[in-house]
Parts: C-alpha cells; sequence; structure tokens
C-alpha cells in the first residue's frame, strides 16, 4: 500500500473508536494511538487504555501507547483552568493531543492521521480540524478531518460499543472534567 493508504487514528477512548475503526479499517489499513495525557486519575487512564487493546483486538489494528505525561499536557492547560468545558481550554488540549498524533504518524511513515475526538457531540469539529490540519502540516502529512459524528456516527458508536460491552465514560478526561461532571449531577 501507497504511505498515504495508511492511517494513525487518534483514539481518545474505545468507546468513541469502536465505529470508527470499523468503517475507516474498510478504507484504509489502520493503526490506533492512544496518546491522552489529559485522562485522570491513572486508573481511569489504564481501564480506558484495557478498553482500547480490546477493540482493537476485535477488528485486527495495531495499537500504539503515547506516553503519559500529564504534567506536560497540563503546562498548556493551566493557564485556561478557570474557563469550562468547550472552551479555550479544550481547544489547547485538542491540540496538544493532535500534534503529537501527527508527529507519531510521520515518525511510522504513515502520510494521514486523524482524530475519533469528532465522534463525540461534545467537541467542537472546526477546531478539532483547524488543529488537526495545522498538526499535519507541520509534520508533512495530511489529516483526514471529516466530523465523525454525522451520518449518525455517534449513535452507532454508542451501539457498537454496547454490543462490545465497553464502558461509556461519564466525564471526558481531566479533573477539571470530572468535578464539572459532578457538579452536573448534584444540580
Ligand atoms: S474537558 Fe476534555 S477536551 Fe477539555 S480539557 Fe478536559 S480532557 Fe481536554
Amino acid at each position: 500500500m501507497e504511505p498515504r493508504n495508511k492511517i494513525l487514528v487518534h483514539a481518545c477512548c474505545a468507546s468513541c473508536s469502536s465505529h470508527l475503526l470499523s468503517c475507516l479499517s474498510k478504507r484504509f489499513e489502520v493503526a490506533a494511538y492512544y496518546y491522552n495525557p489529559n485522562i485522570q486519575p491513572i486508573g481511569e487512564y489504564l481501564q480506558r487504555l484495557e478498553e482500547m487493546k480490546k477493540v482493537c483486538l476485535e477488528f485486527d489494528i495495531p495499537l500504539y501507547e503515547g506516553e503519559y505525561d500529564p504534567g506536560a499536557w497540563w503546562q498548556q492547560i493551566e493557564p485556561f483552568r478557570h474557563l469550562p468545558e468547550k472552551s479555550e481550554r479544550c481547544w489547547r488540549c485538542y491540540a496538544f493531543r493532535l500534534e503529537a498524533s501527527s508527529a507519531k504518524a510521520a515518525a511510522l511513515g504513515f502520510g494521514l492521521f486523524t482524530s475519533t475526538l469528532s465522534v463525540s457531540p461534545h467537541k467542537i469539529h472546526k477546531i478539532i480540524l483547524k488543529e488537526g490540519e495545522k498538526a499535519a502540516k507541520k509534520n508533512g502529512i495530511v489529516f483526514l478531518g471529516e466530523d465523525f459524528k454525522k451520518k449518525d456516527g455517534f449513535r452507532l458508536s454508542v451501539e457498537k460499543s454496547r454490543e462490545l460491552g465497553l464502558t461509556r465514560q461519564n466525564y471526558c478526561g481531566c479533573l477539571l472534567s470530572l468535578e464539572e461532571s459532578k457538579n452536573r449531577k448534584a444540580r
């Protein structure tokens, strides 16, 4: 296969990846990249990683794990800690993970990369697209900028993750989002 036909998929969690990996593997030679230093506590990070392994085994897709360095991630996010979810705080978080994923794709010889981030209705596609394209350009590759929540993508990912017995997380990943989720429940 030509390098352009190989795609590295930044995967935020197994439930968002399930339907998407199944679809993309019909179009490309796919590998997944679990790079999420935003996820805390560590137990949650490891639990999501285990579920990613299960999904990748199911679809016979190689899985790479990135470095888990919440400190480096926090350095980027800390100035925006007082902002709510779906703000600049999250734009920086997308950018941080997309940049590392793009560099990993290029290092592995993949001509394309993308991310499961747009599967979630809580993520802003136009920002993911902007940051994905910026990161791809920096590494001389291409970002597949489809909005994967479209064409019923989110609903189908919920169905697929139920079918595979995966956990659907009740918070995005960082401790700030965990706190926000608790506050929402309390209201
Ligand atoms: S809510 Fe999600 S996207 Fe936003 S900063 Fe936290 S982990 Fe990142």
